[in-house]
Formats: structure tokens, C-alpha cells, sequence
């Protein structure tokens, strides 16, 4: 069923949980994402980033990640993930997604807040949902197995104070923050600022987006979910756990075995993910 993005993040606030937002640049990811989240009856995000372009057009897996989502047996939100282009946005938005981010995260903050405004108002008519970010997170999403060797420092992390100046004059839906998580490979277990998550969640109110996040262990997750995180982006290691398993393996002789074999790997990387930010199985 295709939901809203709020749609989802009023059951995770409800719930006092998160859900995952996957990035899907195949089939596989979309089968395998969905099948996950439907053996959990639990709501999923499935996004598409300018990023992964070059794995898959946009105009491409676009229809196709919505009809898997209106054929889902769970709530499936269609979300574009990093749009840096506002253009980009409106086709999105044509195309039937139901929710859009913007980022403006490099840009100078009065910009980003402007742009930002344009991209709630476009969403509007459509009654799709917007997410937007400000702080650094180094990097976009992975292209690579390369190991992340940039330091994140305080200074990128977002600024409570920014954030809800950023919250009120752009009236968007969830807020996408840098808090020590990074895109992509970590070199070394990331350092999460919780006190930091929890004052921008006191302040701004609003679901708090962590982008970056597979590779963060259980209690990372766990943590900050518990301070107002609502929607976890995650992708790297799920690719990685299949990528990896099937290198190890020789024996194939048909690609399609590595297709279905791909999936399986993916809908269980996933399928973990999901039972911790659901906190059904919380150890804190
Ligand atoms: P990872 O690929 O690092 O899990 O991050 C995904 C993401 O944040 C997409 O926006």
C-alpha cells in the first residue's frame, strides 16, 4: 500500500520507533526490501538517490518501485533521497512519488531554508511529504568499498539553534542531521552525539532523519531512536553482506542463481535492520 513518508513517521513517533529507508537501484534491493518488510508486517521506505543514476535511471526504477509499493501487503513509502535539484523534484513528484527530500546541505543556510520553502510548497498539491537537512555528513551515498577517512569534527554536526530556525521557516516534515553518522563504509565504529539528538528533537519536534545508517550497531540504533531518530537511510551494508557472499562463492554457473541468491542475502540484512528499529527486540 503507498503511504506518505508522514504517514509512516506518525507510526514510528506513536510507536516510539523508526523505520528504514532503503535505497533500491535494482530490482533485487526492491524485491528484497519489500519482502522484508512484509514477513515483519512492519512500514518501509524505499528511495531513490541521484547517486545510484548510474546504476539505474530514475525514470527507470521510479515505476517500478511504485508498483511494488501500491502491491505491498505493508505501508510503503516512495521517497526521493537527496535532491539536490528542484526540477528533479517535480518529476518526482509527477511521477507519483509521495515524498521528496531536498538538499540544500551545501549550500549557505539562508539558501537552503529558500529552497527548501519552494520544495514544500511544490509538495503541496500532491500531498507529498518533505525532508531537508543541515550540518555536514561528508560524502554521499557509496560508490565504492573505499574506506570513509574523513574525520567528522563538531563543527559539521548540525546545530541545535540552526535546526529549529531551519524547522520553523521551512514547515517541513522530518529533519535529516549530522550527529557523527557518515554515508557509506565506517573506517571506525561512529561516535554518535546522543545529547546532541536529543536537544534538537526537544527543540524542533519534529521525526529526525539519520542518513548514513547501516553499519551502526544495535545499541547505536537503539539509542537514537530512544532520542527522537524516526527514519533510518540505509544501504551500504546491505549491498556489502551480498556483494561479499557471493564473491566468496565458485560455484555459480548461472547469473540468475546469483540474482535469487542476492535477494535472499539482502531481504535478511534488511529484515535484521527492521526487527531493531521496530525496538520489538530492544535490549535497552
Ligand atoms: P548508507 O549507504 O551509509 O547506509 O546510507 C544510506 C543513506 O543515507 C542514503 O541517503
Amino acid at each position: 500500500m503507498l503511504v506518505t513518508l508522514n504517514e509512516v513517521l506518525k507510526y514510528a513517533e506513536e510507536n516510539n520507533c523508526a523505520i528504514g529507508a532503503f535505497n533500491v537501484p535494482n530490482l533485487e534491493c526492491v524485491m528484497a526490501v519489500i519482502a522484508a518488510a512484509e514477513e515483519l508486517d512492519y512500514p518501509v521506505i524505499i528511495q531513490h538517490a541521484p547517486l545510484h543514476e548510474q546504476y539505474v535511471p530514475f525514470e527507470t526504477i521510479a515505476p517500478i518501485m511504485l508498483k511494488a509499493a501500491k502491491e505491498a501487503k505493508v505501508k510503503v513509502c516512495v521517497h526521493f533521497d537527496h535532491g539536490e535539484d528542484l526540477n528533479q523534484l517535480k518529476r518526482a513528484l509527477e511521477l507519483g512519488f509521495t515524498s521528496i527530500m531536498y538538499d540544500g546541505s551545501t549550500l549557505p543556510f539562508e539558501e537552503n531554508i529558500k529552497n527548501t520553502k519552494i520544495a514544500v510548497e511544490m509538495a503541496k498539491p500532491y500531498g507529498a511529504s518533505v525532508e531537508a537537512e543541515i550540518g555536514v555528513m561528508t560524502r554521499k551515498e557509496t560508490t565504492s568499498n573505499d574506506e570513509v577517512v574523513v574525520e567528522m569534527t563538531e563543527d559539521m554536526y548540525t546545530d541545535p539553534e540552526d535546526a529549529l530556525k531551519f524547522v520553523q521557516e521551512t514547515g517541513i516534515d522530518a529533519l535529516a542531521c549530522s550527529v557523527g553518522n557518515v554515508h557509506g563504509i565506517y573506517a571506525k565504529a561512529p561516535k554518535l552525539d546522543y545529547p546532541r539528538i536529543a536537544k534538537i528533537k526537544e527543540l524542533v519536534k519534529i521525526p529526525l532523519v539519520m542518513h548514513g545508517g547501516s553499519g551502526i550497531d544495535k545499541l547505536g540504533y537503539e539509542n537514537s531512536i530512544i532520542r527522537g531518530v524516526r527514519k533510518i537511510n540505509y544501504y551500504t551494508y546491505m549491498a556489502k553482506a551480498a556483494g561479499e557472499a557471493i564473491a566468496k562463492e565458485d560455484s555459480y554457473h548461472f547469473y540468475h542463481d546469483i540474482v535469487m541468491d542476492a535477494i535472499k542475502i539482502m531481504k535478511e540484512n534488511a529484515k535484521q535492520a527492521m526487527l531493531t528499529f521496530s525496538m520489538r527486540e530492544k535490549s535497552i
